[in-house]
């Protein structure tokens, strides 16, 4: 086991109330499914507006950056209201993936999806674990986005054996043991 000293990946951290998910927002989630199938259906190349998927993390970042989000619970995933930064470019990548589906279907499968308890004023699909949506499901920008602390780590040319990850703002926050990579 190294001995080095710990490198500190600092993440942001957010603690808002939990609350169930009003019915009045899935209805809203629901409409814009709606509005984002449509502008599918007027795209005269649809294959054309799948974006190229990001890799998965593997091994020693990927723990880091699981220990990251987790810490953190979730602080970029407060701007994705009813949305959740979905739109005609994630309808037509889970078109292309579900041509069982019609597009009631689809609608379906993201309104299962909700969050029965969510942060107050966040995504819909972000509940106390972390989010609820499949990754298959969610816009590139969710499976794309690192904020500063992660994306510095997961760039670093050469990784540091030992990490500490801290979650911090306003004073409150947490922080994690010593994540190895040879552990
Ligand atoms: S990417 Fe950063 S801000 Fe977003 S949940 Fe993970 S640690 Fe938090
Ligand atoms: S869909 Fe998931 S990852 Fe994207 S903003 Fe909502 S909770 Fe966060």
């Amino acid at each position: 086991m190294s001995s080095s000293r710990p490198s500190q990946v600092t993440v942001p951290y957010q603690d808002t109330a939990l609350e169930p998910v009003a019915p009045a927002r899935v209805r809203a989630l629901r409409r814009h499914l709606v509005d984002s199938l449509r502008d599918l259906r007027s795209a005269k190349h649809p294959e054309r507006l799948i974006q190229k998927p990001t890799p998965v993390l593997e091994g020693f970042t990927a723990t880091v950056a699981a220990e990251g989000c987790a810490r953190c619970r979730g602080f970029c995933c407060q701007k994705g209201g009813e949305h959740a930064y979905i739109d005609d470019r994630t309808m037509a990548r889970v078109r292309r993936d579900h041509p069982e589906l019609d597009a009631r279907a689809v609608i379906r499968l993201y309104v299962d999806a909700v969050a029965p308890v969510g942060f107050a004023g966040s995504c819909v699909f972000h509940g106390p674990n972390g989010c609820t949506l499949a990754r298959a499901l969610r816009a590139e920008l969710c499976n794309s986005y690192y904020c500063t602390g992660l994306w510095d780590f997961l760039n670093k040319k050469e990784k540091p054996d030992a990490v500490v990850v801290v979650a911090a703002r306003n004073g409150k926050g947490s922080r994690s043991g010593v994540l190895r990579k040879d552990v």
